[in-house]
């Protein structure tokens, strides 16, 4: 019998601890934006996310990405790995949008020469805010580890590009969480899925993720499903 441990309650997410070093995510239908400014919910989309995640998951461990995930376990529930997580979250951008108009002199849509990483420390009494290196290391992780957090990221962010680019989507940003494991190794945790990515149809530039809510563009719905429909059917 496997035993149920302490939950922690998320934002999109539950997180409940298992024995053996693993942990059950389960999605929630609850969508926040705008620091926690708007809150919905839309049934179904606990579901679409973890069926989502779970597919990229496969892709990147099928490239020899080391992530958290293990199996499906029903509807809207994974099983991975349990990580202790490093505080950060970790945003790839191939695309201007969202808060990068707010640094840099440039046009929506504009694709940036090469990705960049940027380096957010997550804490919500502090509102996530955007850190370099020199906080990362107050924060406990050492010079190495972000080399190699960088690297991950961006080997993600290569193979990632190209799979969407096949299915005629282009992967604008995206937002990492990292953890490590029992044996020191550093694992891609969290998830990847429409709520933490932007995507836009290549031809149409429509959004297939979370925009969809934050500029009331459509139904998330929608959008969420036509994502799963195009990376799975
Ligand atoms: P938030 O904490 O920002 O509200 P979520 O609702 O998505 O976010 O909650 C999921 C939590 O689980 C996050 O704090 C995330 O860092 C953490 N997490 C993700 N993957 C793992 C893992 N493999 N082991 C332990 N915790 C994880
Ligand atoms: N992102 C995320 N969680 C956050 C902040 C950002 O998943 O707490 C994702 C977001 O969905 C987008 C990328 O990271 O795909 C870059 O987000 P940006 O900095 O543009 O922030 P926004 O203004 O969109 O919140």
């Amino acid at each position: 019998m496997v035993k149920l441990m302490q939950v922690y309650e998320g934002k999109a997410k539950k997180v409940i601890s298992l024995d053996e070093g693993k942990v059950i995510m389960e999605f929630k239908d609850d969508v926040t934006a705008f620091d926690g400014g708007k809150k919905a919910q839309f049934r179904g989309k606990g579901w679409l996310n973890a069926q989502i995640s779970a597919h990229l998951f496969r892709v990147l461990e099928e490239k020899g990405i080391k992530t958290h995930f293990i199996g499906v376990a029903g509807e809207n529930r994974l099983i991975v790995e349990r990580l202790r997580m490093y505080p950060l979250e970790v945003v790839v951008r191939n695309v201007v949008a969202g808060s990068l108009k707010r640094r840099l002199p440039l046009e929506e849509g504009t694709e940036l020469p090469e990705p960049i990483v940027e380096l957010y420390y997550k804490d919500d009494s502090l509102h996530d805010p955007m850190i370099n290196r020199y906080h990362a290391k107050i924060l406990g992780v050492s010079e190495a580890e972000l080399g190699e957090i960088e690297r991950i990221a961006l080997n993600v962010n290569e193979i990632l590009r190209e799979y969407f680019r096949g299915r005629g989507i282009i992967l604008v940003d995206f937002k990492l969480e990292f953890g490590k494991n029992e044996r020191g190794e550093i694992v891609l945790g969290d998830e990847i899925s429409p709520d933490t990515c932007r995507f836009w149809d290549a031809e149409t530039k429509k959004s297939l993720d979370k925009d969809v809510f934050r500029f009331d563009k459509g139904d998330l719905i929608n959008a969420y499903e036509e994502l799963y429909t195009r990376l799975t059917g």
